[in-house]
């Protein structure tokens, strides 16, 4: 008998132990189709399906799943994570070169949106086409740090494959956050790549649109049609079909259509599939079929390096101190970092005055006050442990005492009420807990404050000190 079991029992606790640390949605990509095989000479043997997903595993769950793994049996000593042999021949992303794009589907056209005339979509010259897609979103002007890299790798992955390695590619951040960015992207790199291959990028708004017109010119052949001959479908801002019936339908037809000849397809939204509300239960369980990556909001790192790639695009030297300085400051999204960056220059360029510190703050006066007042869960989850005395650890741990337990639940009563974030992004923050649980401790602060006057004084007290 070995320590604690079979192989198979022992990789239960340890992946569910993972789960908790990382959570749901990337225990379900990552780690969930895993494969245990032997264990030999200390080492255990797990097969993954693909080489991608090997790559991603080996670099961002490898270390944990051996330290967990030889603390409930010692004799495992390291894992190896190997690709599952049918699959061999998917291809590294790491290496562009070694990739020989096979078009699927040989053809002299190249789809994109294009005004509808009539029901019609149109395949045209490809030119018009990606006169709708934005020249400045490339991967080349796209800045990688940690809360984007799962999403941008994906995305990469789906420009080179010539098979389809995750169907759907399902792409969620909140608004800002680079979606619509990386997938022109994809648009762009396949073209370039392999301009035979079919790419059709919409915004789900424009899908209903023409599936719309196309009930009322009574061309919904045509408009099947259309969808349904291209290599690689993307939609755009999924989340705005939610409660649209009938939409919901056709697109569903039109995706499983899709996916079942294996054609790509990506889609974007400001949520996951599972928190995708006012969507049939069985075209959310569908989205989340595939790889599911979300982009985290930025990080400081992340925003001076996209600063600091946006100012030399521009061909504008400005201090270090300033752009440090905003990207100590404006942390809502891209898109507002950019239009701060934007209104600097074009005022400095108005004035005819170098770009300092005193004039950027001057400026920004009233960005920098929309910003100043936000508060983020890690000031929360710090102030709250200081308050209570407990670790700031343990705002993350699965420690359920009630000493550390009561503590964490008045933090994420305050995220939910002091700050823009989803119940499952506080889950996330709180580790990896589910979205139910954070809602759990809502509810379970506001019974405590009406039935206790020294509790609901105690978060009276945390919330005034995180707001002042
Ligand atoms: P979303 O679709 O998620 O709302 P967008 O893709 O429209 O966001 O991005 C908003 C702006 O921020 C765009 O101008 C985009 O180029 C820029 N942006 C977002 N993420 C990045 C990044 N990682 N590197 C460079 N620019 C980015
Ligand atoms: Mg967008």
């Amino acid at each position: 008998m070995s320590v604690g079991g079979s192989l198979d029992q022992q990789w239960v606790r340890v992946s569910g132990r993972l789960k908790e640390e990382v959570g749901e949605t990337a225990y379900r990509s990552w780690l969930k189709p895993l494969t245990i095989g032997e264990l030999k000479g200390g080492e255990v043997r797990i097969t993954v399906p693909t080489r991608f997903m090997r790559d991603w595993v080996q670099t961002h769950y490898a270390d944990r799943i051996r330290a967990i793994w030889s603390g409930e049996n010692p004799r495992v000593q390291s894992v190896d994570i190997v690709v599952a042999q049918a699959r061999l021949d998917v291809g590294a992303s790491a290496n562009d070169d070694a990739d020989i794009v096979e078009s699927p589907m040989p053809s002299d056209e190249i789809e994109e949106e294009r005004p509808t005339s009539g029901a019609q979509l149109g395949i045209d010259g490809r030119d018009e086409h990606f006169a709708h897609l934005d020249p400045r979103f490339t991967f080349e002007n796209f800045v990688v740090g940690k809360p984007n890299e799962l999403a941008h790798a994906a995305a990469r992955r789906v420009t080179d494959a010539a098979t389809v390695t995750f169907n759907p590619l399902f792409l969620y951040g909140g608004v800002g956050l680079g979606k619509t960015h990386l997938m022109h992207a994809i648009a762009w790199q396949i073209r370039k790549k392999d301009p035979n291959r079919r790419v059709l990028y919409l915004s789900a708004e424009k899908f209903m649109y023409q599936f719309i017109r196309a009930l009322r010119f009574k061309d919904t052949m045509a408009f099947k049609e259309q969808f349904r001959s291209v290599d690689v479908l993307m939609i755009d801002d999924v989340q705005f079909i939610s409660g649209k019936d009938s939409t919901q339908e056709e697109f569903f037809h039109t995706f499983n259509a899709l996916v079942d000849q294996n054609r790509q397809v990506v889609i974007s939204a400001d949520k996951s599939p599972s928190d995708l509300e006012g969507m049939e239960e069985r075209l959310r369980s569908r989205l989340g079929w595939g790889l599911v990556a979300d982009i985290h909001p930025t990080t400081y790192e992340l925003r001076l390096g996209i600063l600091q790639a946006k100012a030399e695009s521009m061909n504008v030297q400005i201090n270090s101190k300033v752009l440090e300085f905003l990207a100590h400051k404006i942390t809502s999204n891209v898109r507002e970092l950019e239009g701060a960056l934007n209104r600097i220059v074009a005022h400095a360029e108005l004035v005819g005055r170098a770009i300092t510190l005193e004039s950027t703050q001057e400026v920004l006066h009233d960005l920098l006050r929309a910003n100043d007042r936000r508060v983020t869960i890690d000031e929360i989850q710090k102030k709250v442990a200081e308050h209570y005395n407990i670790r700031l650890a343990d705002m993350h741990s699965a420690r359920r005492a009630r000493a550390v337990a009561r503590p964490r639940q008045v933090a994420m009563y305050l995220a939910k009420q002091l700050t823009a974030r989803s119940l499952p992004e506080i889950g996330r923050k709180f580790g990896g807990r589910d979205h139910t649980t954070v809602m759990h401790a809502v509810r379970k602060v506001e019974e405590l404050k009406t039935s206790d006057q020294s509790f609901a004084e105690d978060v009276e007290l945390l919330r005034r000190m995180l707001e002042g």
